[in-house]
């Protein structure tokens, strides 16, 4: 049983996740104003303690997500319905299997000139949960 995300968004309903332009990847201004605000990626409610990051296992395994924080069962939706559309969630090809880990805490980096992706990182400074769903 998943709950349902908490915010005002229906991901399941087919809502392209806050901080996503769907097929044209991730909107960086609101990539920011989620890190800024502490505002959830997928449903655009405000987040409390632990916080979830998505992403691919790669991204998992070097402690650098793109996409921003969300809760728990937003990015368990997101990955559900907008796995296979991977752009949407910052992805240009699909992840073999997705990694979703929740923290209490993370650093929002930006990005600095010498940079080669442009993005900016989250790091999540103390795991709590690191899982792997499979990529549908
Ligand atoms: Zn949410």
């Amino acid at each position: 049983m998943i709950d349902q995300p908490a915010g005002g968004l229906d991901i399941r309903g087919g809502d392209v996740p806050f901080a996503s332009m769907g097929d044209l990847g991730l909107d960086k201004r609101k990539v920011t104003q989620c890190a800024l605000s502490r505002i959830c990626g997928v449903c655009g409610d405000s987040l409390a303690r632990p916080v979830a990051f998505l992403g691919s296992e790669d991204e998992a395994e070097r402690n650098e997500f793109h996409f921003p924080p969300t809760h728990r069962a937003c990015a368990e939706a997101a990955i559900e319905v907008w796995g296979s559309r991977s752009a949407s969630l910052g992805h240009a090809s699909q992840p073999s299997s997705w990694a979703l880990v929740t923290t209490s805490g993370f650093e929002f980096v930006r990005p600095t000139a010498e940079w080669v992706d442009r993005r900016p990182v989250f790091a999540p400074n103390s795991v709590i949960e690191d899982v792997r769903l499979p990529a549908s």
